[in-house]
């Protein structure tokens, strides 16, 4: 079974091709055939008609000098009861010079006279031949004609002209001349008495001859009969009537021209295994003409040009065939490229493109098959991306989770530690025992617990505040050094006591003298703020060495600020998520190390508020450094909408 489009195509058009090729050589070459045989067929009776035409004149001629005579003798010879001697010799004398010259004129074989015994007392004959068959006639010499003469078979004739007015023999041989002749015969009356028969011969074998010499394709030859359908002439069958012939089997033709009535036809018959045709023409002596010829004889030449009919249908099969898969070529290969396209596109590969070049409908579709490819492609992409914002929706919420339930904890830790040191202190303050120290040390516990829990809560309101809604910063002109200083104070003081530890940590202030000088709009709470939280992360996570405040400018615009300390570094991947909300990275010491996750984020939000950026560079075990930037506004009406 054929599946595939592309060869069905082929066989449809092999199909066509070879169906409509031959049917048109089959029908040009009966139509040829029809009209050859139609133009042979009217060829052969041509034929028979002209060699026909030819021979009549030659017979009419005869009769018409047969006539002549005829008429020559009724003028010139008056006879009574019987001819007399003196009658002949007087019409001797004036109709010979008379015939002579006529005959030079017409040249007949031979033309005579012969009287009838009944009324010539002597057996008496007048005959010319042209013996050398060159134009000079000759008189025989007379001879007596008596009755029994007239009555042998050589001379038929005579007693057919008798009976009959005129007759034409068949070719006889006449011992005398040694010749083939044939005879015309007429019988001249007076006063119903038939005084004698005058005629002419023709030597048959010149007629012979000329009918012999026509051929007729390959073996087409001529033949005559006489009104009784005798062979007067045959290369076979001379002398013999047609019935008696071949045990009569050639009857028919006998049949069918008598049937048929016309003077000319064609008849078709088979002889042996041949098929054969024969054209007649009638003589107006009711002899019949005829010409026969084997039918392949004729189709030979038909059989050649068949041949080339065959060769040019053939030729032109291929033609098509070629053609044909050429043009089913150009159909078939686009729909292979959209076969081919579409399952590489359903294999997953939707970026596959189809390339027809065909100017036509395949082009078009091939054109729409990879609109609608881009288009899928997109939409999957869609899709795709749909995907994996829900993934990362699903994963933040989840995280979210994580983070809220470890939020709760810290939060329930950072509460706890400082509340039972306030419980545990105070309790312990209600001892009466309590030296003035030992009373100062408790108090100052229980305070610093306090100022702890006291800054969660702030962190906790701030980032609710700005969770609620944006936060306005309150922006005053002020000198930047008064902060400055005022944290440098701070923490030198409280650096004091770690500076005896027994890994002691340092810090360091490095303000450039320009920043001292600079006054501008800033909003000095919340940028102590994120100054503290960065500095109080610092010394959260560092053990020991150093923390390092500074700032500087950054350009004609900005500040600098960076803390920097010697601490535990982060690591690169958790440098960007350490700023999100309630993000503590995991670390071995989080059992000392506080916190709920709350100061960067609180930071970033802070920084974002004064359009500054922050930043942290940092390497696990050897520190972090975190930057941020502020602009350092002189026109008050540049507050709120200055970028970086
Ligand atoms: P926390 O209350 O946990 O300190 P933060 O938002 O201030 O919350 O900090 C978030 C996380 O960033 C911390 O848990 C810590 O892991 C990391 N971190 C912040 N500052 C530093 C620093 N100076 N050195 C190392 N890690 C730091």
């Amino acid at each position: 079974m054929i599946r595939k489009f592309s060869n069905k195509i082929i066989l449809a058009i092999l199909l066509i091709s070879v169906v409509t090729g031959l049917s048109i050589g089959y029908i040009s070459l009966n139509k040829y055939k029809t009209s050859v045989t139609q133009e042979s067929y009217s060829r052969l009776r041509y034929l028979v008609e002209s060699y026909g035409k030819d021979f009549d004149s030659h017979i009419k001629f005869v009769e018409q000098y047969t006539a002549l005579l005829h008429a020559i003798t009724t003028s010139t010879f008056k006879i009574g009861e019987t001819v007399s001697d003196q009658q002949i010799d007087n019409y001797e004398n004036r109709i010979i010079p008379l015939l002579n010259e006529i005959a030079v004129q017409l040249h007949p074989v031979s033309y005579w006279i012969i009287f009838n015994p009944d009324y010539v007392k002597r057996g008496h004959t007048i005959s010319f031949w042209d013996k050398n068959n060159n134009g000079h006639y000759e008189r025989e010499k007379e001879y007596n004609v008596n009755h029994r003469d007239l009555k042998s078979k050589d001379m038929q004739w005579w007693v057919d002209a008798l009976k009959n007015g005129s007759t034409w023999t068949n070719p006889y041989y006449w011992d005398n001349w040694d010749a083939n002749l044939i005879t015309y015969a007429q019988t001249y009356y007076d006063k119903g008495r038939a005084i004698a028969v005058l005629g002419s011969d023709i030597n048959f074998n010149n007629l012979k001859k000329d009918i012999e010499k026509i051929t007729l394709y390959k073996t087409g030859y001529f033949w005559i009969f006489n009104d009784q359908f005798d062979f007067i002439y045959h290369p076979k069958y001379i002398n013999n009537n047609i019935i008696n012939i071949e045990s009569g089997k050639f009857r028919f033709i006998k049949d069918s021209i008598v049937q048929v009535g016309k003077q000319t036809g064609i008849i078709e018959y088979e002889l042996g295994k041949q098929e054969k045709v024969m054209a007649y023409y009638k003589l107006h002596n009711g002899w019949i003409l005829c010409v026969g010829i084997p039918k392949e004889e004729i189709f030979e030449e038909l059989n050649k040009s068949a041949f080339y009919i065959g060769l040019i249908t053939i030729g032109g099969i291929l033609f098509s065939i070629i053609v044909g898969l050429l043009i089913s070529k150009s159909i078939t290969k686009p729909i292979d490229q959209l076969v081919k396209t579409i399952r590489i596109a359903a294999e997953g590969n939707l970026k596959v493109k189809t390339n027809i070049t065909t100017n036509d409908e395949l082009k078009e579709l091939g054109n729409y098959l990879n609109y609608f490819l881009e288009k899928l492609e997109i939409n999957i992409q869609e899709l795709k991306d749909n995907e994996q914002k829900l993934i990362e929706a699903k994963n933040k919420a989840e995280e979210s989770e994580k983070l809220k339930a470890s939020f709760l904890a810290n939060m329930s830790h950072e509460i706890r530690t400082p509340m039972n040191a306030i419980v545990g202190f105070t309790w312990l303050l209600q001892e009466e025992t309590l030296s003035k120290q030992e009373i100062s040390y408790y108090t100052t516990l229980v305070s610093s617990s306090c100022n702890n829990l006291l800054s969660l809560i702030d962190d906790i309101l701030d980032i609710s505040k700005m969770e609620n809604g944006p936060v306005k910063l309150n922006y005053s002109l002020d000198k930047i050094s008064s902060l400055l200083d005022e944290i440098v104070f701070i923490y030198n003081i409280e650096f004091e006591k770690y500076k005896h530890k027994e890994t002691p940590l340092h810090f360091y202030s490095l303000i450039d003298p320009e920043i001292n000088l600079l006054t501008f709009y800033f909003d000095k709470l919340r940028l102590k703020q994120i100054i503290t939280n960065l500095i109080n992360n610092a010394i959260k996570y560092t053990n020991s060495g150093t923390i390092t405040f500074r700032c500087k400018k950054y350009n004609e615009n900005y500040l600098l600020f960076y803390v920097r300390d010697t601490g535990i570094g982060i690591k690169k991947e958790d440098q960007e998520l350490i700023f999100d909300r309630f993000r503590k990275v995991e670390n071995k010491n989080r059992e000392v190390i506080g916190g709920v996750g709350l100061g960067l984020a609180i930071v970033r939000e802070l920084v974002a508020l004064f359009k500054g950026k922050v930043w942290v560079e940092s390497e696990i075990g050897k520190g972090s450094t975190f930057y941020f930037t502020i602009p350092i506004i002189t026109n008050p009406e540049d507050i709120g909408p200055m970028e970086q």
